[in-house]
């Protein structure tokens, strides 16, 4: 039998979302365990309320007061089985820390994570968006995610088919967002390392010495952290827009005009780096009172200190506006803002 809810009131939320906004939740809670679950429904059958989850609040915008109910998915666990001679199935508690699950797995002799690494963040709200990072997206690592179906009030696994992943995307973030709650994912490791070096930062950043499942972790984090700012030091969601996918005639003009155009091919057409759009229009280390362009990733916004929901909306309005005139492309952000 797991802990009854604690639930709080005008609940600080400032230390839990990595952008540092001053937000205060109406209700607040924190779920140990899935059958906890139950118990949330059943509040909240008897107070209808809006419910936020929450996990390391690396990839949201919160306004300064969140109505409703905000439930932190806290449920650990790590449990690994035999999948095939090559391959190990591994569940991992949504609320286990993103990197330290990564870290954690290689230790253990099983590979296919090493590129995600230092991406912040709990394992449950990977899927939302289909992290990804030099050249692997998570809906390759993914066997089946497990949820609590909030229409159907029980536990089930989804497939990764039927949890519709596109770039940054999912069943979760843009098709059913309000009706799963993750509360574990499993992933297919191989026992054998096979590296993925797709990324030409990553392969220059390894160098010549033999590629092992170690360097390359190591290197992801040594980029990472020269690139992009430290969300304990620098308030920040990371990449704040996602790079847009144009059609190939739309990219065949943009080069015609913008020989040094940075865009890879893309099932849709071309993706365009939107570090390289916001760069080009000279915004980097632009800033409007609170929140700035970071000086060393155009993609990245961050918090000067002080900053509200409505600051990072002016300023991303002001950077989808320059992009938009310059190159007659929509960039769309990347974080949810809430509500
Ligand atoms: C410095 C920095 C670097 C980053 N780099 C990358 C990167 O390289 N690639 C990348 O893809 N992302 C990146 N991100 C974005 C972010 O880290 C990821 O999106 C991460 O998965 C968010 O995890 P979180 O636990 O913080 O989610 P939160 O911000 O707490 O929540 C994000 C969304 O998921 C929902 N959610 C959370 N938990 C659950 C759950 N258990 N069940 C259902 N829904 C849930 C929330 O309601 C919300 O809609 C970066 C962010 C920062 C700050």
């Amino acid at each position: 039998m797991t802990d009854s809810l604690q639930l709080r009131s005008e609940y600080p939320l400032q230390e839990l979302n990595t952008f540092g906004l001053p937000a205060v939740a109406e209700y607040y809670t924190e779920i140990h365990a899935a059958d906890q679950l139950e118990q949330l429904e059943q509040w909240l059958k008897r107070h209808p309320m809006p419910l936020l989850l929450l996990g390391g609040g690396s990839n949201l915008v919160l306004a300064d007061r969140v109505p409703g109910l905000v439930a932190r998915i806290l449920i650990r666990g790590w449990h690994r089985s035999d999948l095939s001679a090559s391959h190990v199935r591994l569940r991992v508690g949504a609320g286990e820390n993103w990197h330290a699950t990564v870290e954690k797995s290689i230790e253990q002799g099983l590979y296919g994570l090493e590129n995600l690494a230092l991406i912040p963040g709990t394992v449950g709200a990977a899927p939302v968006q289909n992290i990804g990072a030099y050249g692997v997206e998570l809906k390759d690592r993914i066997s089946a995610v497990e949820v609590f179906d909030r229409q159907e009030q029980c536990l089930r696994d989804l497939s990764p088919e039927a949890c519709r992943f596109g770039y940054r995307d999912s069943l979760f973030k843009s098709i059913e967002p309000e009706r799963y709650i993750i509360t574990a994912v499993e992933f297919s490791l191989a026992r054998q390392f096979t590296a993925e070096l797709s990324y030409a930062g990553l392969r220059e950043g390894l160098g010549h010495d033999p590629v092992t499942p170690k360097r390359v972790f190591d290197t992801v984090c040594r980029i990472r952290r020269e690139k992009l700012p430290d969300p304990t030091e620098i308030g920040n969601a990371g990449s704040f827009f996602k790079n847009p996918v144009v059609s190939a005639d739309l990219y065949q003009q943009l080069k015609h005009r913008f020989e040094s155009l940075v865009a890879y091919p893309d099932t849709d057409g071309y993706k365009l780096a939107a570090g390289w759009l916001i760069d080009q229009c000279g915004l980097k280390g632009f800033s409007l009172e609170h929140v700035g362009v970071y000086p060393r990733q155009a993609l990245v916004l961050v918090n000067l200190g002080a900053a509200r929901r409505e600051d990072i909306e002016r300023l991303a309005r002001h950077v989808q506006q320059m992009v938009q005139e310059r190159f007659g492309v929509r960039l769309e952000p990347e974080p949810r803002f809430y509500p």
